[in-house]
């Protein structure tokens, strides 16, 4: 026998329906984010564990930044950097993960600075699509003649750099980095880490990797972000988290300025993608409360990133 529906059974199916399509249109245009750093086997985390870590966190496109081979020598504090250190893999494990899952993950390019063989390796993988050099986190001078190889070799790709810089420790002499960003005004910097972000203050104490409290305003990171059209700030870290959470007024008016040269990264090695030990979803919640406007936040968690890595999204 075939069922009719009264109109009321019809109108409340109707509306169920409904609902549950507005549910699916929210979860699908769900606002985007990139995440310009993440590692392949961070502290030893699987990276299927990654990818749903990822994914708890709301990040819709992942770039991640291989280390470079594991060597004994100096720059790499035999063998206790970048790579070494967090487990983290190279290029090939971060290009098939791009490769399995396009328009979701990129890949960088990346080799220890000083190794003989770095530019051509780097170029290697720019050939096949990375989309950024680093993560360059590498016991060097910053303005070292390899480093500048790399600089020339970003410009040339039209792929930023990114740099860990953290005194005494990898990619050393940031206050002389200036000089760097004139003489390659084609090449895009991406700057990260302690030094980078402890350094929005004027008041720092270089010995001081994590300082805490109010920011003097005009410190050599603020004055390089507003001073040089080609340098960029990346957000990651417990650094960045830091920097962003010590003196929040202050936070407020970093954004407003620097609003075009800001990028999310969350550098988690976290397994869960959310809770309390998640750092990377912390940063999102805070640049999300303390962005000056909606178009602002949406700069830095989405727009600024697609922008500068030329990301297909
Ligand atoms: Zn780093
Ligand atoms: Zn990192």
């Amino acid at each position: 026998m075939q069922r009719t529906l009264s109109r009321r059974q019809f109108l409340a199916q109707s509306a169920a329906f409904a609902g549950a399509s507005a549910l699916r249109a929210q979860e699908t245009t769900a606002e985007p984010i990139i995440d310009i750093h993440q590692h392949t086997d961070y502290h030893g985390r699987a990276n299927d564990h990654m990818i749903a870590h990822q994914r708890a966190m709301g990040v819709t496109t992942t770039v991640l930044l291989p280390a470079g081979t594991y060597l004994n020598k100096p720059s790499t504090h035999n063998g206790k950097s970048n790579g070494l250190a967090a487990q983290c893999t190279g290029n090939s494990v971060c290009m098939e993960i791009a490769q399995a899952h396009p328009k979701e993950f990129f890949f960088g390019a990346n080799e220890v600075t000083d190794e003989p063989g770095a530019v051509a390796e780097i170029e290697k993988y720019l050939k096949l699509g990375a989309v950024i050099i680093g993560e360059q986190k590498f016991a060097v001078e910053c303005d070292s003649p390899e480093s500048q190889k790399l600089y020339e070799l970003a410009a040339a790709h039209n792929v930023p750099i990114l740099l860990h810089f953290q005194h005494l420790t990898y990619n050393l002499g940031y206050d002389r980095f200036h000089a760097m960003l004139e003489k390659f005004p084609k090449t895009n910097f991406i700057g990260h880490a302690q030094t980078f972000w402890a350094n929005i203050d004027k008041a720092h104490d270089w010995k001081n990797l994590y300082p805490k409290g109010p920011v003097t305003p005009g410190g050599l990171t603020d004055r390089y972000l507003s001073d040089y059209p080609n340098m960029f700030a990346d957000m990651s870290a417990g650094s960045g988290l830091n920097a962003l959470t010590r003196d929040e007024e202050h936070t407020r008016a970093f954004f407003e300025r620097h609003q075009d040269k800001i990028l999310y990264g969350s550098d988690c090695a976290d397994h869960l993608g959310r809770g309390e030990g998640c750092q990377g979803a912390a940063t999102i919640a805070a640049i999300r409360r303390l962005a000056p406007s909606k178009a602002i936040e949406r700069k830095i968690l989405f727009d600024n990133a697609r922008k500068l890595l030329r990301l297909p999204v």
